[in-house]
């Protein structure tokens, strides 16, 4: 099925239930207006003159409308390409360069942001950008009207009197998004997810990590991410939960939210886990509403995630594994296992292959508790990244296998621990060091709020590992005391040579550490 069916087909049953609630303004979207708006809104886009495979460009912060414009794209057959509400005029320019995206979706808080962009554009590529609220005043007419884009709203889409476009979707073959990864490792890439890949990824999600009619989510993570998008939208959606919506993150709020909401299902990612494990404000609210913690996207520490638990009196921290490519899950920790492996991130789910290769001796497939990179084959791969084939062909094998990048480990017990990137691993003098594994250390350190770790090479062109270290609130903690905590726990060729003190790690929307970013300092 399209996903559009496949997440909304059923869901007239669910009737006047809240589909979706604004966590700020408390505002609500029940099924039947979600249902509703969709079919007008496709119905606007195709009058609009949006036609079957033509891309739009989706560039808002988490809203109620989000999935309104998302499914009434795919309805009228478009693609959606969702982009970043942090990306810079730059970004946004190339990423509509890139997927040849025509219309734009956006905010009027992000309204200057999508016009810059437009401006950076050599052709009149762009034929509208649509607001999907409504500004409180009349945007400034632009400087250069003639080549500007027509502008309207949401509403204008809503109110369209025009019949539902009638469209033939090839679930196995038309991309339902074209989302970006992170560019955590090098420059974002357009990932072409068909409808039947990402359909496909949440019944095998929902068979393992089942979310339940009326169940009430928290969505914090960005919805313009795979994760987000799927775990916090399609999901929650396709079963009749109710999904509570925040902006952006801020600590307190989302407390408050939890509370207040009595939120059951909260999927994060490790920086959130964080702040629940360690942040002094979560003692001051009642978050016994919660159910489960899912945690996925980036490392999360085996102690991190317990104290996490312990501190929400929950058995466990849940781990989901996946990356944009695909569609995103393989491996989850199903939510009714008793005896989850400790900082384990899964099992494989259904219907998907998985080997673990040889770094060292390329082609060698390894066995239980041996590390490797990870390959991945099932229904969720991607068709190929956009326009670049030979970095597809470089991803994907000639037998089907995903070459994830990502290192990790079969335990006795079937689950797999991820143990870093490839490339993010250091090498020192022959040895392989995983940042992700002396940040889990540094963040047991109780003077420690966060931490990152990155390879600096040199004068000897050696590489040697660095941390970079935010204390906690009052604490003089020093370089020497830092070098010192971890060569007490440690083999030596691990060690930390150097400390930088910092007030904040930076990380991406999608709750990873930009280590590019900690290099270039
Ligand atoms: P880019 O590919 O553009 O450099 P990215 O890989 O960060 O960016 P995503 O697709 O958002 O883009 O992220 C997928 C990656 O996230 C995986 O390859 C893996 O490294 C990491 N990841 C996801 N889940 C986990 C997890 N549970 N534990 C550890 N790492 C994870
Ligand atoms: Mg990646």
């Amino acid at each position: 099925l399209p996903v559009h069916e496949a997440v909304l087909g059923e869901a007239a049953r669910y009737g006047d239930a809240p589909a979706l609630v604004d966590g700020v303004t408390g505002e609500s979207l029940s099924y039947r207006e979600l249902i509703a708006a969709v079919g007008r809104t496709a119905a606007g886009l195709a009058e609009a003159g949006v036609r079957q495979g033509d891309v739009v460009a989706l560039h808002s912060p988490n809203s109620i409308v989000y999935p309104v414009a998302l499914y009434g794209c795919s309805r009228a057959g478009a693609t959606v390409t969702t982009v970043s509400s942090l990306a810079t005029p730059e970004e946004l320019a190339t990423q509509l360069r890139d997927s040849g995206a025509r219309w734009i979706l956006t905010a009027s808080a992000l309204l200057p942001v999508s016009l810059a962009a437009v401006a950076q554009l050599a052709d009149p590529q762009i034929r509208e950008v649509i607001l999907l609220d409504t500004p409180a005043a009349p945007p400034a007419p632009a400087a250069d009207a003639a080549a500007a884009p027509t502008l309207r709203t949401l509403a204008d889409l809503l109110a369209s009197t025009a019949p539902e476009p009638v469209v033939t979707i090839e679930p196995g073959v038309d991309l339902a998004v074209l989302p970006y990864s992170s560019g955590t490792t090098g420059l974002p890439k357009g990932v072409m997810l068909t409808h039947r890949s990402v359909a496909t990824n949440l019944a095998q999600v929902q068979a393992v990590h089942p979310t339940e009619p009326g169940e009430r989510l928290i969505a914090v993570l960005p919805f313009f991410h795979i994760y987000g998008l799927c775990a916090l939208l399609h999901r929650p959606l396709r079963a009749g939960a109710t999904v509570v919506v925040l902006p952006r993150f801020d600590l307190e709020q989302f407390l408050r939210t939890l509370q207040d909401q009595r939120i059951e299902g909260v999927l994060v990612a490790p920086p959130i886990v964080l702040a629940l494990a360690k942040h002094p404000l979560v003692d001051s609210f009642d978050l016994s509403s919660v159910r489960y913690v899912l945690s996925a996207a980036a490392p999360l520490d085996a102690d991190l995630a317990a104290a996490c638990a312990a501190r929400l009196g929950l058995p466990t921290v849940h781990q989901g594994y996946g990356m944009t490519e695909l569609s995103p899950a393989t491996h989850l920790v199903p939510l009714d296992d008793p005896e989850p492996s400790p900082g384990a991130v899964g099992r494989l789910i259904a219907s998907t292959e998985l080997r673990v290769l040889s770094v060292d001796d390329p082609g060698r497939d390894l066995g239980v508790g041996e590390s490797g990179e990870i390959l991945i084959r099932g229904p969720q791969v991607m068709k190929g990244y956009f326009g670049r084939p030979g970095d597809t062909d470089a991803m994907i094998d000639a037998e089907g296998w995903l070459h994830t990048g990502d290192i990790g480990r079969m335990d006795e017990r079937g689950y797999l621990h991820i143990v870093d990137r490839v490339k993010e691993l250091i090498k020192y003098k022959g040895y392989q060091v995983a940042p992700a594994e002396l940040e889990a250390l540094l963040l047991t350190h109780p003077q420690i709020a966060d931490a990152a770790v990155v390879g600096v090479t040199d004068e000897d062109g050696t590489e040697r590992p660095k941390a970079f270290v935010v204390r906690a609130p009052g604490s003089g903690l020093t370089e020497p005391e830092v070098i010192e905590f971890v060569a007490a726990r440690v083999a030596p060729y691990k060690k930390v040579r150097a400390v930088d003190f910092l007030t904040a790690v930076p990380k991406s929307a999608s709750g990873k550490i930009l280590r590019r970013e900690l290099r270039g300092r």
